[in-house]
């Protein structure tokens, strides 16, 4: 090559988007440059059929932008399902900012990533993710109000985590409820893995309804916080996945259930908060029940904080967030059922019932 002017040949060889494993047919992803305050982000908007696309901002030190790229079409694919299944008049859609938020994140740069969310009009309205708190929205709401999960003080809903958590603890008990026939955790042995900010709360309705809990973290400081306050063990072994346990709850980054681990799982149920927990959906949920394991789809039991942040859109109280909530109880039963009597999977019989619900709305809206 005598440039570095690629020739039409050598362009069409590279599918740099569309191309995508993990590109699902979205609507639109936008790519945000800032030289100034170094902002580097993609807002990926998958589908805007059953309302605007609402999802947090992750900032993240990605090792280079297609894991980003990968990252934000993964997740915003998620948003979709999630809202839709959860019966909220959402679409999906996310964003992620390639940077460490320790060391790279300035109210400047947080204003300048609102102002690309406030060029959208309200086609994708931002939340909180990893690497962001409610703080960093107050900013963006400086310059927008496209955004959710701000301060109550402003108000907002707050942090989501508590409500995350009492979601998971819904979705938990109604798989219990499936597999044991009844829905009390009592002396059930748990382990939580990732005990952060859902993590943790997860624990507290954990031990007090007298479930067995084992915490694994990553972070020392975090267990022996979390074993002073609650009544659980710190796990000391080389590998989790191993252990016999009756319920693994994924608590802290997704992909946990992949080719590695699911041959040696051996826990009776996996309903847990983390996102996009099954490395390849189809194949690692249909192993998932050939060996008989059940799986409370994440994207169905975590909804609790898209609910949350979603009461100020609608403008609803803390009781309907709490109705809302518990409620996924009972989304999580009919979808256990259905894939029980589809013989499917239980991820694929979520995704039916979510698909059901947007091809049903797009066929009004063509009306
Ligand atoms: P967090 O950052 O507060 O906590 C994550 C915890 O996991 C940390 O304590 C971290 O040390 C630990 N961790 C990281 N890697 C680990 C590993 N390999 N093994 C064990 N522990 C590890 O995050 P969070 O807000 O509690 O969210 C947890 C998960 O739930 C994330 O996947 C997030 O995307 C998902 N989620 C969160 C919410 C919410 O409301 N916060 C909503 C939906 C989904």
């Amino acid at each position: 090559m005598t440039s570095d002017v690629l020739s039409t040949k050598e362009l069409s060889k590279i599918d740099p988007v569309f191309g995508q494993l993990s590109f699902d047919n979205h609507e639109q992803i936008v790519f945000c440059n800032d030289k100034d305050t170094g902002l580097k982000a993609i807002i990926g908007i998958h589908n805007t059929v059953l309302g605007p696309a609402l999802g947090g901002t992750r900032m993240w030190n990605y090792n280079n932008e297609w894991e980003a790229l990968n990252d934000v079409l993964r997740l915003s694919r998620g948003m979709t399902f999630k809202s839709a299944i959860t019966g909220l008049n959402l679409g999906g859609g996310k964003a992620v900012i390639i940077g460490d938020a320790k060391t790279q994140k300035t109210p400047e740069l947080m204003r300048k990533f609102g102002e690309f969310v406030h060029s959208l009009s309200g086609r994708y309205i931002t939340a909180e993710d990893v690497g962001m708190n409610t703080e960093d929205m107050d900013i963006v709401r400086e310059v927008t109000p496209y955004v959710t999960g701000i301060s109550e003080s402003k108000g907002g809903a707050g942090n989501p985590s508590p409500i995350t958590a009492y979601g998971v603890f819904m979705g938990m008990k109604a798989a219990a409820k499936f597999k044991y026939g009844n829905d009390i955790l009592e002396d059930k042995s748990v382990f939580v893995q990732g005990i952060g900010h859902v993590g943790e709360s997860l624990v507290e309705h954990l031990t007090n309804e007298g479930a067995k809990v084992t915490i694994a973290d990553i972070n020392r400081e975090r267990l022996e916080e979390v074993r002073s306050k609650y009544d659980v063990t710190i796990y000391e072994g080389q590998d989790i996945y191993s252990e016999p346990m009756d319920i693994y709850a994924p608590c802290a980054l997704g992909a946990t259930i992949n080719d590695d681990t699911i041959h040696k799982l051996r826990a009776n149920i996996i309903a847990g908060a983390a996102n996009n927990q099954l490395a390849d959906e189809v194949r690692h949920g249909k192993l998932l029940q050939d060996k008989n394991i059940l799986y409370a789809p994440d994207f169905l039991i975590n909804a609790g904080g898209i609910i949350n942040v979603y009461a100020e859109l609608e403008n609803y109280d803390r009781q309907e967030i709490i109705r809302k909530t518990e409620n996924i109880y009972n989304t999580t039963l009919e979808i256990l059922e259905r894939a029980k009597v589809n013989n499917e999977a239980t991820n694929v019989a979520a995704m039916s019932i979510a698909k059901e619900r947007i091809e049903t709305r797009k066929r009004e809206l063509q009306k």
